[in-house]
């Protein structure tokens, strides 16, 4: 029989891969802070829980994605969270992107309490959470890990176990330094064609099937010339992965100049009142820089 579920956090990822899980064949009991988001999931068949604290009690394996650790620390060792509600055996898997460092102390607690527990963040965008192609990457104890192989294969297509608790966030961190850079590059070079006076929607076709093709052009970048601001991935989150990364750096005493930069950038957007906004919205704060505006 399958493992009962419960799901914490039904935002732009987690509500489509609670449904994907859902139609997989998992019983499932959910919680979201704003109650009303979990109508859909619930209509599908989900049981509604009132707190993170039912949630653990009545399930066997608890996945929360919420957005940043003092928030993965609420719903699992606050008033009335997950680890209220926990028994010896159960397992806790966090898909958030948090610190590293928060993740081993929730770990830690957990344990106390004969609970095991995995971080697992996850790439490929509201796209790839939607279609089930998630790629996620895995720390904590090798044994739980093999053990949640099976709901792991419905969220994602790569699934790679990295190392100890921690090592599947530190992952991510990499993962997010190389994004950050990767929206940066799209952006100046869209404006650069548009300065120059190209055809945007050519210049996009013929860049994606060469060497500078990448998820971020191919997805964002069409976005970009449609004015289509819609998260996605929201800018809060990207900024909240830089910080991460760089104190993560700051700790190793290694230099990581470039997303310092983009760090900056990405805060000319938030002072425009981006936050909420897709990472796509970064093109719009290059464009008060260039004096050029980018539209097909
Ligand atoms: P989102 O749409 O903003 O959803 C955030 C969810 O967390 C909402 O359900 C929110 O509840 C809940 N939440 C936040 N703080 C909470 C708290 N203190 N207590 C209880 N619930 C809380 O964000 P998202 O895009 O789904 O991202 C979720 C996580 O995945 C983040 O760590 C993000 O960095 C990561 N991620 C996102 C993407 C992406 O493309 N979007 C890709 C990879 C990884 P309410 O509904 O009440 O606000």
């Amino acid at each position: 029989m399958k493992p009962k579920i419960g799901f914490i956090g039904l935002g732009v990822m987690g509500k489509p891969m609670a449904l994907n899980l859902l139609s997989a064949g998992y019983p499932m009991i959910v919680w979201n802070r704003t109650r009303s988001k979990m109508d859909d999931v619930v209509a599908r068949g989900a049981e509604a829980a009132s707190s993170p604290k039912e949630v653990a009690e009545k399930s066997d394996v608890v996945i929360t994605m919420v957005s940043d650790s003092p928030d993965v620390e609420e719903v699992i060792l606050g008033p009335s969270g997950v680890i209220e509600g926990a028994r010896e055996g159960l397992i806790v898997i966090d898909m958030s992107t948090i610190s590293p460092e928060v993740t081993r102390r929730i770990a830690e607690r957990l344990s106390e309490k004969g609970v095991k527990m995995l971080d697992a963040p996850v790439s490929g965008g509201d796209v790839g959470a939607r279609e089930g192609t998630l790629s996620i990457m895995v720390g904590g104890p090798r044994e739980v890990f093999e053990r949640c192989l099976p709901i792991f294969k419905v969220l994602g297509k790569r699934i790679t176990y990295m190392g100890p608790n921690g090592a599947g966030q530190m992952t991510k961190l990499c993962n997010q330094v190389i994004c950050a850079l990767n929206i940066q590059a799209v952006c100046e070079g869209l404006i650069l064609a548009a300065k120059a006076g190209l055809d945007l929607e050519k210049l996009l076709n013929v860049v994606t099937a060469g060497a500078a093709g990448s998820w971020m052009l191919s997805n964002l970048g069409p976005k970009m010339l449609k004015r289509d601001f819609k998260p996605g991935f929201k800018i809060k989150h990207q900024q909240k992965d830089i910080r991460l990364a760089l104190s993560a750096a700051a700790a190793l005493n290694l230099p990581l100049p470039a997303t310092s930069l983009v760090h900056q950038i990405f805060r000319i957007a938030e002072a425009e009142g981006l936050s909420e906004k897709g990472t796509q919205a970064l093109i719009t704060a290059m464009e008060k820089v260039a004096g050029v505006k980018v539209e097909a």
